[in-house]
């Protein structure tokens, strides 16, 4: 994947818990092909199982569907043997990109807790894979900062480490802000820091999960927001609506800015995101 000098536009999913739900996903998947997004990334779960099924998942975006695949990639609970050994089957996949994350601990743990014979942050994650494997990297940048991160000029100082190592592009954490983003955009280029910043955004459609989504990342509702979808928190519609409207106002904005890409949180869902995407006038594509 061509990561530099372009505006791209990509789209993120997860592995669903339940085999039955991965012909939801690749349905969503291809509705959202008429887009004609630059990648589809996949999540990485904490669990053995998602993460056989993040490969997989990537391929068939790749070799089935042919859509660029992005796989993420944590050190949770892996050796650097295990971590070599999922690069090798990217490789086996032609998968060409990888978003090279720490990653959250699991779920039953508190925080998270270097491997023994692992890594203990992403950028130790990009070292290897830069050495080892021909792949484009990216990493994950916090416009809030990362919630473990003693101050902002700490993560600021992390995101560095991360491109210095060998990372490609940055994804951007759930922000609701987009003078939050640009404040942060600006203050990871005075670094030196040159690489394409994709921006990400949560087109809201559920009151009750974008809350626990929200404390889990760290992310802020500003006040106004929060205020329009309390009122309508009981009725899912009207928050889709209104989340649909809220994604749509912050993408115009943020391409008006000349951001590097537009990355979607889709959830496994076509239907709100397609209301997003078709609405905006998006950088002419260029393959
Ligand atoms: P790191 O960059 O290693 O940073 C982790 C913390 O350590 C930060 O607070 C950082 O400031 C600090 N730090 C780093 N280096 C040092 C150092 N040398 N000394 C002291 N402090 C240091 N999680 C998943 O489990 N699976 C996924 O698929 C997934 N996808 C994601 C996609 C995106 C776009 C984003 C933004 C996040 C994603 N996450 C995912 C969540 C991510 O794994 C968590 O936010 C995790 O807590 C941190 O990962 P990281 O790669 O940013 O870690």
């Amino acid at each position: 994947m061509q990561t530099n000098n372009r505006f791209t536009l990509s789209f993120e999913v997860f592995p669903p818990k339940r085999d039955g739900n991965i012909e939801h996903l690749y349905a969503a998947i291809r509705d959202l092909k008429v887009f004609r997004p630059h990648f589809i990334s996949v999540t990485y779960g904490a669990g053995g199982t998602t993460r056989d099924k993040t490969v997989e998942i990537a391929a068939t975006i790749k070799n089935d569907l042919e859509i660029e695949a992005l796989a993420h990639l944590t050190c949770v609970q892996s050796t650097r043997r295990e971590i070599a050994e999922v690069l090798g089957r990217l490789r086996e996949h032609n998968i060409e990109n990888v978003l090279a994350l720490r990653g959250d601990p699991p779920q039953d743990e508190q925080e998270f807790v270097q491997p023994e014979g692992g890594f203990g942050y992403a950028s130790e994650l990009v070292e290897l894979i830069a050495a080892e494997a021909d792949l484009s990297i990216g990493v994950a940048g916090y416009p809030e900062k990362h919630p473990e991160a003693i101050s902002m000029e700490a993560d600021l100082a992390n995101l560095k480490r991360k491109v210095t190592a060998g990372a490609d592009f940055i994804i951007t954490q759930i922000c609701f802000d987009n003078d939050m983003i640009l404040r942060y955009r600006e203050r990871v280029m005075a670094q030196g820091v040159t690489v394409p910043i994709k921006i990400g955004i949560f087109p809201i459609f559920n009151y009750k999960q974008i809350q626990k989504m929200a404390s889990l990342c760290g992310a802020t509702i500003p006040s106004a927001l929060h205020e329009k979808l309390y009122r309508v928190s009981e009725k899912d519609e009207e928050v889709e609506k209104y989340g649909i409207e809220y994604a749509i106002g912050q993408s115009e904005k943020l391409l008006t800015d000349e951001i590097e890409g537009l990355h979607f949180y889709s959830m496994n869902r076509s239907t709100h995101v397609k209301e997003v995407v078709s609405t905006l006038s998006l950088p002419k594509h260029s393959d």
